[in-house]
């Protein structure tokens, strides 16, 4: 309604084709009425010392004060002395959560047309705690760290993601039978959980066979909960199964129910300012940040108007073979919400 109060959302426009979707979300927010008002943070160019990163103190307080916000793709500048941007996120904002949501675009035809499951990978631990050394010469030794603090803290958040979202059936993704200690600890937190959700159906997939069943029917799935490196793997599959990168969003969620989504692609330095980025997949990561605020209507007529102008096939990008400038699809978005 017109009365609604507007709700403060920081954007991170980021590098490269960045700046040139985010003014495409703007564009279609405003066509759409949504309630939301943008504070917009800039890589800096120069290492701020609270952070060790490119990214500003200022930034990161803005996410932490609004607890949503959206983030285009950052190209981490190369040399010593600073963090990389995306871990520097990931580690102040304490982002425990990757989810994904992946289904089949009516209209974009692929080799599937019924995926509907949603990825919701740990993004804290595992394989990627960074802890590798070198025993003795010509011998490596790479730690995988699982904690039940945050196999609980995941595991949780996939059945409440579920719930909140009328989903039927949670899936655990694992390779328990030769990590018994490790991914052992994960599906015992899964377990755990799982038991305070009874009218959710819990089963567990060992990750190989995982793969086998979502290339041959992906219909198989709904939600899906795993350790960080599956997760990196399976969710990049899965984004295969739809189309690929251009149209594939997400929604990073932390500590204290901060929600930042961003597309999955980088910066594409290939094509940037060519004005010929498709900014779908930065729109839907947009888009789930609305559902996170309940603005389901927003969302609803959002997705909707993306979904028919890649259906009508008049303006596509030429990511999904068309010849349409951004700003050409974009207008097109925004002439059928
Ligand atoms: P990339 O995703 O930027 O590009 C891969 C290919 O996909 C390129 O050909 C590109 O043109 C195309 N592409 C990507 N997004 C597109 C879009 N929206 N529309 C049309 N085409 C698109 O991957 P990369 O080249 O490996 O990485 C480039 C930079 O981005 C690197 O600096 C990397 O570190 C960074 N990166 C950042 C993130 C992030 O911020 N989350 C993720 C991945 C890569």
């Amino acid at each position: 309604s017109p009365a609604a109060t507007p709700i403060t959302a920081t954007l991170f426009p980021g590098d490269g084709i960045g700046p040139e979707i985010a003014e495409s979300v703007k564009q279609v927010f405003r066509a759409a009425e949504v309630p939301i008002v943008w504070e917009e943070h800039y890589v800096g160019t120069e290492i701020d010392p609270r952070t060790e990163s490119f990214l500003t103190w200022e930034s990161l307080e803005s996410v932490r004060r609004n607890k949503v916000g959206l983030k285009g793709p950052m190209a981490t500048p190369i040399g010593k002395g600073h963090r990389s941007l995306n871990l520097t996120l990931r580690k102040e904002l304490n982002l425990y959560a990757n989810v994904r949501p992946c289904y089949s675009l009516p209209g974009y035809k692929t080799r599937y047309d019924d995926v509907n499951l949603i990825t919701i990978r740990e993004n804290t631990e595992g394989e990627y705690s960074g802890l590798e050394h070198q025993v003795v010469r010509g011998v490596v030794e790479s730690l995988k760290i699982i904690t039940r603090q945050a196999s609980l803290r995941v595991a949780e958040y996939a059945f409440h993601y579920a719930k909140a979202h009328g989903r039927e059936r949670v899936s655990a993704i694992h390779k328990a039978n030769i990590m018994q200690k490790t991914d052992g600890l994960f599906l015992k937190c899964c377990r755990e959980v799982a038991e305070k959700y009874p009218e959710i159906k819990y089963e567990e997939v060992v990750i190989d066979n995982c793969c086998m069943m979502l290339v041959k029917n992906p219909a198989l799935f709904d939600v899906l909960v795993m350790p960080n490196l599956y997760g990196d793997i399976i969710s990049d599959l899965c984004a295969g199964l739809i189309g690929g990168l251009g149209l594939t969003p997400s929604c990073n969620i932390g500590e204290g129910g901060i929600a930042l989504a961003e597309a999955v692609h980088g910066s594409a330095p290939d094509i940037a300012g060519k004005n010929m980025a498709n900014p779908t997949a930065l729109l839907l990561s947009a888009v789930t940040m609305l559902r996170h605020l309940e603005l389901h209507d927003k969302a609803d007529r959002i997705q909707n108007a993306i979904l028919k102008t890649i259906a009508e096939g008049k303006y596509r990008t030429a990511d999904l073979g068309g010849k349409s400038s951004t700003t050409d699809f974009t207008k097109a978005i925004c002439d059928h919400l």
